[in-house]
């Protein structure tokens, strides 16, 4: 695919389940899920977790938010977000197709009395939801989705730009055909952000969960043929100490666990 200009990928949140702070946490940080991918001249998030907070408010365009699905840890900064509280602004949420209804209509409780002061229509600015198709464009980028592997279902998320292309696969277990459609997905990316929660030893009893490993990551991605891979949705157990001794021990420079702040060049 042939456009012009680049792509980067902001962490602004990586912390799985819910939000940590404090001293353990400052390598890495504790925002929930949320990433702004810069392609062009188009501004797309990926998921609104607390991480969204700390998201800048003014663009030239109307910024889109892709929802991998609708878990609170992936909507926890939504009714934090400023911009969404500007007259005259306008930003639009995805939601994933295959529940559509059923993601607004969460994404609507959770955003109401009694579990919040306001609902979404309270706010100034104008927040459009809308089901994701499979695949569409945003501006010059191409986006597409596939299926993934987690309880109440999560989708995988594409973005084609300037020749590169980047995989968002977070909240994914693992398994024989879960892998294989992401490994089809993913084959050749440039970047692939991918779900290790949990660590060696620790997957046993969190089976289920819908979360994977960095070494089924690690094995996913050789197989196919990732160029990068970032590690997302750290565990909100795992300190800094822990996620740094596991970036030390795999050894390779192609694969690190995402740290909050960061920006990646593709
Ligand atoms: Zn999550
Ligand atoms: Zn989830």
């Amino acid at each position: 695919m042939a456009c012009d200009g680049h792509m980067r990928v902001t962490v602004l949140g990586s912390r799985g389940s819910v939000p940590v702070c404090g001293s353990d946490f400052s390598v890495f940080g504790g925002n929930t899920s949320c990433y702004l991918v810069e392609a062009g001249d188009e501004r797309i998030f990926l998921d609104a977790g607390s991480g969204l907070v700390n998201a800048p408010v003014r663009f030239s365009r109307a910024p889109v938010i892709l929802l991998s699905h609708p878990h609170v840890d992936h909507l926890l900064g939504l009714g934090m977000y400023e911009r969404i509280s500007q007259p005259g602004t306008m930003t639009k949420l995805y939601v994933p197709a295959r529940d559509a209804q059923e993601a607004q209509a969460v994404i609507e409780r959770l955003y109401s009395p009694p579990l919040w002061p306001l609902g979404l229509d309270g706010y100034a600015g104008d927040l459009q939801i809308e089901a994701m198709p499979k695949a569409m464009r945003i501006g010059e980028a191409a986006v597409e989705t596939e299926r993934g592997s987690h309880p109440g279902g999560s989708q995988l998320i594409k973005i084609c730009h300037a020749g590169k292309v980047l995989v968002y696969a977070t909240d994914f277990e693992h398994g024989e055909k879960a892998s294989a459609r992401l490994a089809q997905f993913s084959r050749d990316a440039d970047l692939l952000l991918y779900d290790g929660q949990y660590g060696e030893g620790e997957y046993g009893a969190h089976r289920g969960f819908g979360h994977s490993t960095l070494e089924e990551g690690v094995a996913l991605m050789d197989r196919a043929g990732v160029k990068k891979m970032m590690v997302v949705h750290h565990d909100p157990h795992s300190t800094d100490k822990v996620l740094l001794a596991r970036e030390r021990k795999l050894g390779r420079t192609d694969i690190w666990f995402a740290r909050e702040g960061a920006v990646i060049e593709l």
